[in-house]
């Protein structure tokens, strides 16, 4: 075929994605992408078929299933109805109320066109923005449901996002409508979300027509006339709306999204809308093996693109029934401390299909192991984790604990589902520990010199991780608002070449597996040779007295960097001892030495009882690494706990 075609057969014969069956698959996606992603457009419902298969002629943007109008919410919810309306649908259990409530398909159907109608009396209308700010609870969901159906974009903002970070996403989605609550809870305390938001709305630019309040009960509420509305006495005026899925275009855009803000300012990602919906579909059968009428729980947040792909969309469109889940992973349904309750949730929803994030798995690592093997886990066939690399102890850990795979899988709130991991459901191919692993179908991954741009084909051999176009669908659109910042942001990073930059230093080994080494911003270089941060983690967090570790380099006179490591040790109060503290720092520092050699040897481990992390719970490197150089650590309205950065202060200071 074209261009495109050309390339990739070439790349595919340099390289083979291990597995005969998933290869042939990857193979048809990359060189005849149109015929691949007909035959994956046929798992959703199509009001009007697509009648060009996709439109790559303006590079970099991919515009797939042209002429085709769909509905999101149709196909995760309506078009169940006659075969499954009475199976569960939404299940929601919040440990911090207490709360355990399960929704079926018919139910949902029902709540979700009441939501519906009361955005329509509130004046919303198809491309509006609806800017929901919401704890994890049944209403967002149906929120998101209800926008999708009317073809109104949604704008989830994590909840615990404090007034600026509001502010700003306020002012760039400008929404009509903002859906809200009087408050989310975390480990039984009480966070209301009012008094945030309406200092959010006081200082953005941007003032929505309307707010619509979810009245739990948990924090009192001042309602602010002719602009704020109950969500109860609005939905129940609306209590048998019959309210039409509206077809949109497949190109319609469903919702923006921000990424993380690990390495900077959050970027706002836009979305498709029957891209997507293929692309979730494709996702849960290829990818999580996730079968109608079985139950899907992700542990994420709706906040997260995670959540939109795995909380809401994937598993309903696949006629499973999703677990959302408010609260900590160890607290119980009766407030009191539980390490088991996930587990307990498995055995009693008959999980098959888990999703959560290394981040989680450490804090359950904390917890006695015997949780484990305390209920019946034989319904659940797999756990996908990712978010954040998962280091192999980790990982070992949970997969042993468990005795089910354990898979972990790479992608970015840009990508919508995952760029690595194994396709299970095409072919059982094995994960390795350490790598989230082979390339998804779709997705023409490749590693780059990333100042020469050449093509790096060999084993072992670091570069930046890249995708080639045309993106898949699912992948994002562009930068709400800002085609040229997409094109620039992404696209122009590798001289001479228009390719994705992932931002992400990897390397694949002999049989085709990748590997992430760190975010290209965290690459060390020591003494001109270029280190990723991942790597001598990953080689810190093998001692067994290391329970998290984050390195980052620090500006060195004379060998241009050096590595620096925080540690929190699983042993905190034995490091009092300021003899005990040298010998692990001593330990860890010949360990990394051993494996890696002297250039990576940290130039000190420093001991922590915490990280700084997003909170998303990813490792923010460049918060530690500015304080590390004196510099100002920049956004921080991300940062989960600012008292985790005080400590790094502080130790720096000792
Ligand atoms: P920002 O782009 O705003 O700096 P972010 O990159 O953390 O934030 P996300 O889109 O949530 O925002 O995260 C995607 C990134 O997370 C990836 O680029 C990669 O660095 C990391 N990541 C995700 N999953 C994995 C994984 N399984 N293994 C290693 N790294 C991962
Ligand atoms: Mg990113």
């Amino acid at each position: 075929m074209d261009r495109r075609g050309k390339v990739a057969g070439r790349n595919h014969r340099r390289r083979q994605v291990p597995m005969s069956r998933y290869a042939e698959f990857y193979r048809r996606s990359i060189e005849t992408p149109e015929a691949f992603w007909t035959e994956e457009s046929r798992l959703i419902d199509w009001h009007t078929p697509p009648q060009q298969i996709l439109d790559a002629g303006k590079p970099p943007f991919a515009n797939w299933f042209v002429g085709g109008r769909t509905n999101l919410c149709h196909n995760a919810v309506d078009r169940h109805l006659a075969t499954r309306g009475d199976q569960p649908a939404l299940i929601f259990v919040s440990t911090e109320t207490g709360t355990e409530k399960t929704f079926s398909f018919k139910e949902l159907h029902v709540e979700v066109q009441r939501m519906a109608a009361s955005f329509i009396a509130l004046g919303v209308g198809r491309g509006d923005r609806v800017l929901i700010y919401m704890p994890m609870v049944p209403e967002a969901a149906f929120a998101m449901l209800a926008c999708a159906r009317i073809g109104a974009i949604h704008c989830v903002v994590f909840g615990g996002f404090a007034s600026v970070s509001l502010a700003s996403r306020i002012d760039d989605a400008t929404p009509k409508l903002i859906v809200s609550a009087d408050a989310g809870s975390r480990g039984g305390k009480v966070l209301p979300y009012k008094p945030l938001l309406d200092e959010a709305i006081r200082i953005s630019r941007h003032k929505p027509a309307s707010v619509l309040l979810t009245d739990r009960g948990l924090a009192p509420m001042d309602l602010v006339e002719g602009r704020d509305h109950l969500a109860a006495p609005l939905l129940e005026a609306h209590r048998d709306a019959q309210v039409p899925c509206t077809w949109l275009d497949a190109a319609d855009i469903s919702y923006t999204i921000y990424t993380s803000g690990t390495t900077g300012k959050p970027k706002g990602v836009q979305r498709d809308t029957g891209g997507y919906a293929v692309a979730l579909a494709a996702s849960m059968k290829h990818i999580f093996d996730g079968r109608a009428g079985e139950t899907y729980f992700s542990t994420s947040d709706i906040g997260w693109v995670v959540g939109h792909s795995y909380i809401v969309y994937g598993p309903l469109i696949a006629g499973m029934a999703t677990l959302m889940y408010e609260g900590l992973p160890t607290q119980g349904l009766d407030g009191q401390p539980d390490g088991g309750i996930w587990w307990r949730l498995v055995e009693k929803y008959k999980v098959t299909v888990m999703f959560s994030a290394p981040t989680a798995v450490r804090v359950l690592r904390k917890q006695d192991p015997a949780l484990l093997k305390k209920y019946d886990l034989s319904s659940l066939r797999a756990l996908f984790l990712a978010g954040e690399p998962l280091d192999e102890p980790t990982g070992r850990w949970i997969a042993e604990g468990l005795g089910v795979p354990v898979i972990d899988n790479y992608w970015q709130t840009e990508s919508g589902w995952p760029i690595l991991t194994v396709a299970n459901g095409v072919e059982a191919t094995p994960s390795k520990f350490g790598s989230p692993g082979i390339p998804m179908y779709g997705f023409n991954v490749k590693i780059l010199h990333e100042s020469t741009g050449e093509e790096l084909t060999g084993a072992h051999e670091k570069g930046v991780v890249v995708i080639e176009g045309p993106t898949p669908p699912g992948f994002m659109q562009t930068i709400w608002r800002d085609d040229e910042r997409f094109v620039n942001t992404y696209w122009k990073t590798v001289p001479g070449k228009l390719v994705y930059s992932t931002f992400d230093w990897g390397i694949r080994d002999e049989d085709g597996y990748f590997y992430i080494l760190g975010r290209t911003d965290d690459v060390i270089n020591v003494a001109g040779h270029r280190l990723g941060t991942r790597e001598i983690e990953e080689c810190v967090s093998g001692h067994a007295g290391v329970a998290e570790v984050a390195v980052v380099g620090v500006a060195d006179a004379l060998k241009g960097q050096v590595a620096m490591a925080f540690v929190v040790p699983k042993d905190g109060a034995a490091l009092a001892d300021a003899a005990a503290a040298q010998k692990l720092e001593g330990d860890i520092m010949k360990r990394v030495a051993d494996q890696l050699g002297a250039l990576a040897r940290p130039s000190r481990v420093r001991f922590v009882g915490a990280l700084p992390k997003t909170r998303s719970g990813k490792l923010l490197r460049r918060a530690i690494q500015a304080v590390c150089e004196q510099r100002d650590p920049g956004d921080l309205t991300t940062m989960d706990d600012p008292a985790a950065l005080q400590q790094v202060r502080q130790v720096l200071a000792s």
